[in-house]
């Protein structure tokens, strides 16, 4: 809550900068701020908060905002050169259609080349005076120093786990959901995975929490392997099954079709988990 104050000030005083970095662990809000801030910003209601009702709000709440673009990389592991030139560098020329500001969120930075990185810098040298830029991480040691020191940087606690599972219980239901998937899916016929993708997509308002409940999954069993506990499957199966995840997010921002993303994803979890 204390960045979202810090970023209503910053509204409010008309204190903008061209380039923030949200660092932070998965699931401590940083996806959620930012998408709060750049509809703040673009909604323009007197005192900061967005008011919700807008046309900008709605278009902001429907992902179809024409000024708050989503950086979606070519190939969901890497962030290439061609990415930031193609998709923030020219864009960035180009002036906002409909709103004051033109704002650029990237998830996932740290997935950028150092190339890419060079290449972004272009923009963060001269940005035009509607630019801005978010960039979102959780590790944000990886970045240029150049990079870093033209970013207003906002670290993220880690939200406590018990604390965000008190005040929402259907967190918790996913959260069960999920491990009651991945425990079993493994042992699963073709037509209980395509079933538990069609369970998963209803809770498709808040998927990119439940794919965070599967990474966290997945994190707890490394944490397990190398307490040296029983765990369910080796750390190239893990690693496959963390890149399966992130890649069916990035098709989900990418194309919105969810169901297939699921599907896709799961189908590549189940391979991964039967064989050894
Ligand atoms: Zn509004």
């Amino acid at each position: 809550m204390k960045n979202r104050e810090h970023l209503l000030r910053i509204i409010q005083h008309h204190k903008l900068s061209h380039a923030y970095l949200f660092h932070g662990e998965a699931g401590a809000g940083k996806l959620e701020t930012a998408r709060w801030f750049a509809k703040a910003l673009q909604c323009g209601a007197q005192g900061g908060e967005p008011c919700g009702t807008c046309r900008s709000c709605l278009q902001a709440d429907g992902g179809n905002h024409p000024d708050i673009l989503f950086l979606r990389p070519e190939k969901p592991a890497t962030i290439g050169v061609d990415d930031i030139r193609d998709q923030i560098n020219n864009e960035m020329g180009i002036k906002p259609y409909s709103s004051a500001y033109k704002i650029f969120i990237i998830d996932g930075a740290e997935r950028m080349t150092v190339q890419a990185q060079n290449a972004l810098l272009k923009t963060l040298e001269e940005p035009p005076s509607y630019g801005i830029l978010i960039l979102l991480t959780e590790n944000a040691d990886i970045f240029l120093p150049t990079i870093r020191s033209r970013c207003v940087i906002l670290n993220f606690d880690p939200a406590p786990e018990e604390e965000r599972m008190r005040r929402n219980p259907e967190w918790q239901e996913m959260k069960e959901h999920c491990g009651g998937v991945l425990e079993r899916i493994g042992s699963m016929s073709l037509e209980q995975v395509y079933d538990a993708g069609k369970e998963i997509s209803q809770y498709k308002d808040q998927i990119d929490r439940y794919l965070d409940f599967m990474l966290q999954w997945y994190r707890d069993d490394l944490l397990r392997k190398e307490r040296g506990e029983a765990s369910h499957c080796s750390y190239r199966k893990i690693s496959k099954n963390i890149t399966a995840i992130e890649e069916a997010r990035t098709r989900i921002r990418s194309n919105g079709n969810i169901d297939l993303a699921l599907e896709m994803m799961l189908f590549a979890i189940k391979e991964k988990e039967s064989s050894w």
